[in-house]
């Protein structure tokens, strides 16, 4: 669940990154984040992580008041959360399987359940026979689906991806739509920032788009407008 009344945020340099944005996404919801590049997608989503601190207005995500939250609660937050970054933020030197292991482990999942979901997760994402690589030895496509994996296997109320199959091929990236169907399927909301025309269009899920920090659309079915 997402709730965003009357957020502003300007940074330092005076870049008004979000202007007024009031929002609720409700659990269970599949939603596409678009707009072109500085409108201020990458601001949200740190926002709703609590990477950057709101100017003015309330944040409220899975019932946590984010907007004045102390400090203390945010690991709390988080682990409420799932979230996919663009550059993948995987650990080069542990294994696919230690990375997404490492995940429960800073949560205090006790050894036995690790050793249970971590193959599980890593099957549902097709990458169950890589879980000794590290990776460096995955392709884009497969380092993708381990930053899935690992978002995911704490089964987040939430999951957020940003640019989620930029840079990959049409059918790597219809496999990880595909995937983030699956994960919504099973109560997951999902949130998803994203310049893939080809995507948005073929989902037909609820679409939010913003434009120098505003909300210039929010359609139920919506698909991707390029219109002057
Ligand atoms: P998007 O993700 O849609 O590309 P961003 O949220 O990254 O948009 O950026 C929105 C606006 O905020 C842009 O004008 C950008 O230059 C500015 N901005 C983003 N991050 C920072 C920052 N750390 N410091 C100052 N300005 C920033």
């Amino acid at each position: 669940m997402i709730e965003m009344n009357n957020v502003t945020k300007v940074y330092n340099n005076g870049a008004m990154a979000i202007d007024n944005i009031s929002l609720k996404v409700h659990p269970g919801e599949f939603v596409f984040l678009i707009g072109p590049s500085g409108s201020g997608k990458s601001t949200m989503i740190k926002i709703l992580m609590r990477e950057e601190k709101v100017t003015n207005g309330d944040v409220f995500v899975n019932g946590r008041d984010v907007s004045s939250m102390f400090r203390s609660e945010i690991p709390y937050l988080r682990r409420s959360m799932g979230v996919v970054f663009q550059d993948f933020r995987l650990l080069e030197k542990k294994t696919l399987y230690d990375n997404v292991a490492f995940a429960m482990e800073i949560i205090g999942a006790y050894k036995r359940e690790i050793k249970k979901r971590v193959p599980v997760v890593l099957k549902m994402v097709g990458l169950g026979d890589k879980k000794d690589c590290y990776p460096g030895q995955l392709s884009g496509g497969e380092q993708q689906r381990a930053a899935l994996a690992r978002a995911i296997v704490n089964k987040p109320q939430l999951l957020i991806a940003d640019e989620p199959t930029g840079n990959l091929d049409p059918e790597t990236s219809s496999h990880i739509m595909t995937l983030l169907e699956e994960i919504n399927a099973g109560g997951t909301t999902i949130l998803v920032a994203t310049h893939d025309i080809n995507m948005v269009n073929k989902m037909e899920k609820r679409v939010i788009e913003l434009s120098c920090g505003r909300i210039v659309r929010d359609d139920m079915r919506g698909h991707y407008r390029n219109e002057a």
